[in-house]
């Protein structure tokens, strides 16, 4: 689903990604852990090129997103992504937020795309709150929503960065068991987080990155019971 063959990034003379190379098949689920700094999100970032990667090739679903001749809109279209900041529309109903990308794109009519919110909304136990504004919920409703506006445009994988760093902790919990029902419908995700229970209970794979590089992986069952990295042992020492 997505192939990254050496991917680095610098900023300025900052090298954040070294030569990264790392393939995701359909299906998986891949959890993205490590230091704050270490790269996580620019990698992420890099995938749907909202970073431009310094050298590498991404290949995504059999299109080269790297290849300067890439409609690259097309291929943001199919990755879905939720921040940790929500970054929904404050001017727009919740409604016109999922519906906007989808009428705009031509994916649907604006009929629709309007049947089709219900849906999500009702997916996610917020269907009364339609014709509400971001400002009126709480964060955790504007994370479900940021969630189901990504899965409106119907992406072949999601990727999530730090969706609940953000949430107060009673609110956590709502935002995962999303997360963790749209893993259990087969969707590709990639999910930077430091939930360690979401990691070890959805992740098909535990990519742990530090200064730049993944520096081990594994089967989050392997992981957690037997880190090989010195960084790493530090790492959950500190998180678990
Ligand atoms: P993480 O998500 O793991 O905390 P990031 O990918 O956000 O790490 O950042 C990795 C490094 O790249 C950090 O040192 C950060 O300061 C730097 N960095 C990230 N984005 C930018 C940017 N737009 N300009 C300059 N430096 C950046
Ligand atoms: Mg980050």
């Amino acid at each position: 689903m997505i192939d990254v063959k050496n991917l680095s990034k610098s900023f300025g003379d900052h090298l954040v990604l070294d030569n990264i190379s790392e393939h995701i098949s359909p299906g998986e689920k891949v959890v993205v852990i490590g230091p704050s700094g270490s790269g996580k999100s620019t990698f992420l970032r890099c995938l749907n090129l909202l970073e431009e990667p310094t050298a590498g090739t991404i290949t995504f679903d059999g299109t080269v997103v790297t290849d300067p001749k890439t409609d690259i809109n097309a291929v943001r279209r199919q990755m879905g992504m939720v921040f940790q900041h929500f970054n929904l529309f404050p001017n727009m109903t919740i409604r016109k937020n999922i519906t906007l990308a989808p009428v705009r794109t031509g994916l649907m009519k604006q009929e629709e795309a309007d049947a089709e919110a219900v849906k999500l909304l009702e997916r996610v136990g917020l269907a009364d709150r339609a014709d509400s504004y971001p400002a009126q919920l709480s964060g955790g409703q504007k994370q479900r929503i940021a969630i189901v506006r990504a899965l409106a445009m119907k992406p072949k994988v999601m990727l999530f960065d730090e969706p609940t760093s953000a949430l107060d902790p009673e609110m956590v919990g709502e935002v995962l068991d999303v997360m963790k029902e749209l893993a259990h419908e087969g969707m590709t995700m990639v999910v930077v987080t430091h939930e360690m229970g979401f990691a070890r209970e959805v992740g098909s794979r535990v990519l742990f990155m530090d200064g730049g590089h993944i520096l081990e992986q594994n089967t989050p069952a392997e992981f957690f019971a037997n880190p090989r990295e010195q960084r790493t042992i530090d790492f959950l020492s500190k998180v678990l």
